[in-house]
């Protein structure tokens, strides 16, 4: 977080904090239940040394799991050895590059796809995206047989595996970890791992299935940002434009859609994924006039700007609001009917992930319906929609049938408490 508010734009401080889960549910993200461990000051982020000042508190831990503590407990009168084990961290993905080692950048950023991560190098967007979605569809589904729909080929290959927790242990254990700023490159065999996690020092994290955990709210807010830049075509937010169809005309696919040069001007087709000035009109109206109960979101009428046709300055927490109730009402009646069900669809996915009660018989096929949507959206919506962030959409399911529902470990709590800590911040000095 940044303690400066707007005063200082590069400042960056990280709380580090502590959720206590043996706490009942409705309790242990509560502000009054967090434990702030730790603040590394800044005022530059501490990147992948951030075990260096992480030290101190995995020594704690360590204490906590091995040997225990002795606690006083006022309901029985008696004193017992508590014992901790931390079960997850939870960070935004940049952070999660820092925590685990992985390099969450380049042609490989899918920290659990790894290797097996499919990606497309865009000419000229200059952008990475991570495509294929068909190959976690089930092997006959009938999408795989599609050609021009797609990318112009048809997909045999099967969904890479997750990576395995000893996959991981395997690749990291030898890496020799080198901090600070003038160092060489640690010879290893470890392909994307650049460093062996501090965490490894807590001998339960090498049985850890899921050690890292994807945020949730930042998944769904970048894919709220990048849908309604496109689908209102945002000028620097769109995904759609000149280059993005140049490079629909490399791939040889949708013809329609390929610009046509007439004279010194280049003409783009209308595509079905932006909406004509009659259906933003419709659509920011419709959003203007939507009543909500106190304190269910922000004033959404203040995020959109009816004179400009686009929404502007949205939060994370707006994003969530849109997309688990309000974007597919709001696009009633625009789009063509094939988009606006895609888009629906995505819609309920996130209701369905971000559910506080999740039956576990349910996962499988919300699993199915995860990748049937994203192969939908790749039918529909430019290649570039699809970076890592659109990506990471496919593996959340993973993380709820390994750690169960994501509010309890998702980043609104952190954001809040960050909040109030940036209001202690009365003078910079
Ligand atoms: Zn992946």
């Amino acid at each position: 977080m940044n303690p400066y508010g707007n005063l200082s734009t590069n400042h960056s401080s990280w709380p580090v904090l502590l959720f206590i889960y043996n706490l009942p549910p409705w309790l242990c993200m509560k502000q009054k239940y967090v434990m702030l461990s730790m603040m590394i000051p800044g005022p530059r982020q501490p990147g992948k040394d951030i075990d260096v000042y992480l030290r101190p508190l995995i020594d704690d831990l360590w204490k906590l799991w091995e040997e225990g503590v002795h606690v006083w407990d006022a309901n029985l009168q008696q004193s017992f050895l508590l014992h901790a084990m931390v079960f997850c961290t939870i960070n935004d993905f940049p952070a999660y590059g820092n925590l685990s080692g992985y390099s969450v950048k380049g042609h490989h950023a899918c920290p659990i796809c790894e290797q097996n991560s499919s990606f497309r190098q865009l000419k000229h967007g200059k952008k990475t995206v991570y495509t294929r979605h068909r190959r976690f569809l089930k092997p006959y589904h009938p999408y795989r047989r599609l050609k021009m729909a797609f990318d112009g080929s048809q997909e045999h290959e099967i969904a890479p595996n997750p990576l395995s927790r000893d996959e991981v242990y395997d690749q990291v254990k030898d890496v020799v970890n080198m901090f600070g700023k003038f160092q060489k490159k640690p010879s290893s065999n470890a392909y994307m791992w650049k460093k062996k996690s501090i965490f490894f020092d807590l001998s339960y994290w090498s049985d850890h299935h899921v050690r890292h955990c994807i945020d949730v709210m930042h998944v769904e807010k970048n894919v709220c940002d990048s849908l309604i830049g496109t689908l209102l075509n945002i000028k620097g937010k769109t995904n759609d434009g000149l280059k993005c169809r140049q490079e629909l005309v490399d791939m040889g696919i949708r013809q329609v859609l390929h610009p046509i040069s007439k004279g010194p001007r280049t003409y783009l087709p209308p595509a079905c994924y932006t909406m004509s000035t009659t259906e933003k009109r419709s659509f920011c109206q419709c959003l203007c006039t939507m009543k909500v109960p106190q304190g269910y979101s922000s004033n959404i009428k203040s995020l959109v700007s009816v004179t400009e046709l686009k929404l502007v300055g949205l939060k994370s927490h707006d994003c969530h609001v849109l997309m688990q109730q309000i974007l597919h009402v709001a696009i009633r009646g625009t789009l063509p009917k094939k988009v606006r069900v895609a888009i629906t669809r995505l819609c309920f996915i996130f209701n369905a992930i971000c559910a506080k009660v999740i039956d576990p018989k349910q996962l499988d096929d919300l699993e199915n319906e995860v990748v049937v949507v994203l192969c939908q959206m790749e039918m529909y919506f430019p290649p570039s929609v699809f970076d890592i962030m659109g990506h990471l959409v496919v593996h959340l399911l993973r993380e709820i049938r390994c750690c169960g529902p994501v509010f309890l470990r998702w980043m609104y709590p952190v954001e809040r408490y960050m909040k109030v800590l940036k209001g202690y911040t009365k003078n910079q000095y």
